[in-house]
């Protein structure tokens, strides 16, 4: 059976043409027309010859994926749901922004986690995405965005974040093969800068991503009780917040130039107040960290309410003075059209 060519990695593109008994440059080559040109066909690839293109189409085949929708915030974020070769759907975001262009990924069709605050945690996990459906996401909106062959400073896309649908760090082995080729400079050249993945704390796979991959990490966080966290984010009754924070310490150690960014939702009476501040302060502080404050994003049917733009500045405010942390306030994107974060769900 032919395999889609995005699931290849460099290397075993390499030793696909050793096999052939051709020179290893041809793997540059293809590498280059597929992620400097953008090819959406292979064919008329004029430095191959046609007894090479045919050898390749033998065993590969390229596709553009299929969308059943698309929508268009007033604010310039645009949301696709593909509809995936077995007729699963996945949502993909792209946030424009003055200085750069965000893709916002998913990982998994659905996820098993149930964080109650996320739209997507109401779905059932259905099945991880192979390497070739998380690159599909980056090259189909390249395709549509015409980001090929920019200079730097003319990207469309600059960044991509593993931060939709699905948990990353569960669909490791895939997630980790799409990072190796978004940031393979020969190709996509994607900067580790500006790729994070965000986890909800799978403390094992957190110890093995230190060690694989050099992009940025993020962390949902969200409470800093146990008590809150486990309701927040279920999967915190299996690794509390000790033994997240253990992990997050051994990546530190690891990667010591990396910032790790706590994810914040500020949800009303829930997690808001001073004490919640104050205990985040102590719990963080020892971490070269910086705290995003997320407003929570309502979806149909959720149960919590957004926290005050007022309570959202006290809390900052006492990260900031007292806690003398880096505090940010990660502003709603696309959420007319349930774009933004906490609010994918297909169906
Ligand atoms: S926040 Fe992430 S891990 Fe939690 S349910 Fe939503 S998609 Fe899954």
């Amino acid at each position: 059976m032919k395999e889609n060519i995005y699931n290849t990695s460099f290397a075993e593109l390499k030793s696909f043409f050793i096999d052939l008994d051709e020179k290893a440059f041809r793997a540059e080559q293809l590498w280059n027309w597929l992620y400097v040109k953008g090819i959406d066909e292979l064919s008329g690839l004029n430095n191959i010859s046609k007894n090479i293109i045919n050898k390749i189409n033998e065993q590969y085949y390229l596709s553009q994926f299929k969308v059943s929708r698309s929508l268009l915030s007033k604010d310039g974020t645009r949301k696709w749901l593909f509809k995936l070769e077995d007729g699963k759907e996945i949502e993909t975001v792209y946030i424009p922004d003055k200085n750069r262009g965000t893709i916002c990924v998913s990982s998994q069709v659905g996820c098993s986690l149930s964080c109650s605050f996320c739209h997507t945690g109401t779905m059932k996990f259905s099945r991880n995405l192979s390497t070739s459906e998380i690159l599909g996401q980056v090259m189909y909106v390249k395709n549509i965005l015409k980001d090929w062959n920019n200079k730097t400073d003319k990207k469309k896309i600059t960044n991509i974040v593993f931060m939709g649908m699905g948990e990353p760090l569960l669909n490791y082995d895939n997630v980790i093969k799409s990072i190796n080729v978004l940031t393979d400079q020969k190709g996509l050249a994607f900067s580790k800068r500006k790729v994070t993945l965000s986890t909800s704390g799978v403390v094992p796979k957190i110890l093995d991503f230190k060690e694989d991959t050099d992009v940025n990490l993020a962390v949902s966080f969200h409470a800093a009780f146990d008590e809150i966290r486990d309701i927040l984010v279920p999967i915190n009754k299996k690794w509390p917040i000790a033994n997240l924070l253990d992990a997050l310490k051994e990546y530190s150690k690891k990667r010591t130039h990396k910032r790790i960014t706590f994810e914040y939702i500020m949800l009303e009476g829930i997690n808001d107040s001073i004490k919640d501040a104050k205990e985040l302060v102590k719990l963080i502080k020892p971490y070269r960290a910086k705290i995003n404050l997320i407003p929570f994003n309502p979806w149909p049917g959720s149960n919590y309410k957004a926290s005050s733009p007022d309570q959202i500045k006290v809390f900052k405010k006492f990260i900031l003075d007292e806690g003398k942390l880096v505090a940010t306030v990660r502003l709603p994107r696309g959420d007319d059209v349930l774009a933004a974060c906490g609010q994918l769900k297909s169906f």
